[in-house]
């Protein structure tokens, strides 16, 4: 799949709408923890400052549910590009109102405007229009690089789309980069190819579960979504997390692993604790003793030690979810364990964004690693097989 390049735009002097995902992680006291997605926008924006452009940049930022809530401005975002660029970037008071149209009047080239948080309109993530209309109307050209959020069909990523021609729109460096990557990687893996999957749900990974099982030689899986494959193989899983009218899908995934020759490894062994807090009372167990009303919350010693040895082969890796409540010091052992044998190893490993990035990063690790994918659910819907709405009408026609 070739996508519209940005290199082929004539972009000189002209105003540029850059869809951008600086949707960063945020301590308690509104410090950016993470800026990994707002350095991985930094080739395409300054290209476009390379050709005298104007650039307007627009993202979201959490969940602000339609309204303006000023805990989810966009201003520490401004800041940090502001450092990084070592430009001027103007922050508008909104995203189609009266400030940002009047700034994006005023812009001259080479001049940095951030729009407000997306999502303090109603309109974005149903898709508007008008939304999108008003959107496209602040500039001559349209380029998407938010990887992170191009399986979304939101007014500033997939409508907008439409208000612009071929020779008027692209996928920005980072975008292209995460396609290629993933294209490739489904494609062409070099083998033995295992896929690590964890994290809370079975639901928001059965799709790619089942999409990557022809793909992949082995899968370990971990975290809580472990708890609904050992319950349906008959365990007593106690208080873990488990989605119950999902048995049988797990059950699906077990059977076709095996009629496909997949290795499909659970584990053995886990943390369980008393209730899901720091200071839980916690001990190992076996998978299949753990105590009524305790819970799963990381996997066990012995789980680590098995998964080691089977993706000691390994020579692609794709990463997709923690082992266990990483964010608790106490349960993050496993999901650390796990990462540092992955960042040793020779291996091409990836890791698929979100949360497995922020525990790789949080460990030091992000370096080693081959591919740190900027969007977690961008990356499973592309596993899919699916064309993400954001890139459907940037590729290039056949
Ligand atoms: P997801 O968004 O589905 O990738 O899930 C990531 C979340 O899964 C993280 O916040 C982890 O704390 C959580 N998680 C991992 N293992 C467990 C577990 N055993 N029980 C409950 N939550 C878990």
């Amino acid at each position: 799949m070739e996508l519209l390049n940005i290199k082929r735009l004539e972009l000189e002097k002209k105003k540029v709408f850059i869809r951008c995902d600086f949707n960063v992680p945020m301590d308690e006291f509104g410090n950016i923890s993470d800026d990994r997605r707002i350095r991985s926008a930094l080739a395409t924006i300054n290209f476009c400052l390379d050709q005298d452009c104007a650039v307007i940049l627009a993202s979201h930022l959490g969940r602000p549910k339609g309204e303006v809530d000023k805990k989810y401005s966009l201003a520490p975002v401004a800041r940090r590009l502001h450092h990084l660029l070592k430009r001027e970037v103007v922050l508008a008071d909104d995203v189609v109102g009266d400030d940002a149209l009047a700034k994006i009047e005023a812009m001259k080239c080479c001049d940095i405007l951030l729009l407000e948080n997306l999502r303090f309109e109603v309109g974005e993530t149903v898709n508007d229009k008008e939304l999108s209309a008003k959107l496209a109307d602040m500039a001559d050209i349209y380029i998407n690089d938010a990887f992170g959020v191009s399986h979304r069909a939101h007014a500033s990523v997939e409508g907008i789309t439409h208000f612009f021609d071929d020779a008027h729109k692209a996928a920005g460096f980072l975008l292209e980069k995460e396609i290629r990557f993933f294209g490739k990687l489904i494609n062409k893996p070099v083998r033995p190819f295992a896929a690590i999957v964890g994290g809370s749900k079975v639901s928001g990974k059965l799709e790619a579960l089942t999409n990557l099982l022809p793909k992949v030689d082995k899968i370990f899986i971990g975290g809580g979504m472990a708890f609904t494959f050992l319950k349906q193989m008959g365990y007593n899983i106690g208080a873990s997390l488990v989605e119950d009218d999902l048995l049988e899908d797990a059950q699906d995934v077990m059977d076709e692993a095996k009629k496909l020759g997949v290795k499909l490894y659970l584990p053995v062994d886990v943390i369980a604790a008393d209730k899901f807090s720091e200071d839980a009372v916690s001990k190992i167990v076996t998978a299949q003793e753990i105590p009524d009303a305790w819970m799963g919350l990381d996997i066990g010693p012995a789980t680590v030690r098995l998964y080691r040895e089977g993706l000691s082969d390994v020579q692609t890796v794709l990463w997709n979810g923690p082992m266990g409540v990483y964010e608790m010091e106490k349960f993050a052992r496993g999901s650390s364990k796990i990462a540092h044998f992955v960042a040793d190893s020779y291996a091409t490993t990836v890791v698929g964004g979100g949360d497995t990035a922020d525990l790789v990063q949080r460990i030091g690790l992000d370096e080693e690693m081959s591919f740190i994918s900027t969007g977690g659910g961008a990356s499973l819907e592309l596993l899919e097989g699916k064309i993400l709405p954001g890139v459907a009408s940037l590729i290039v026609p056949k």
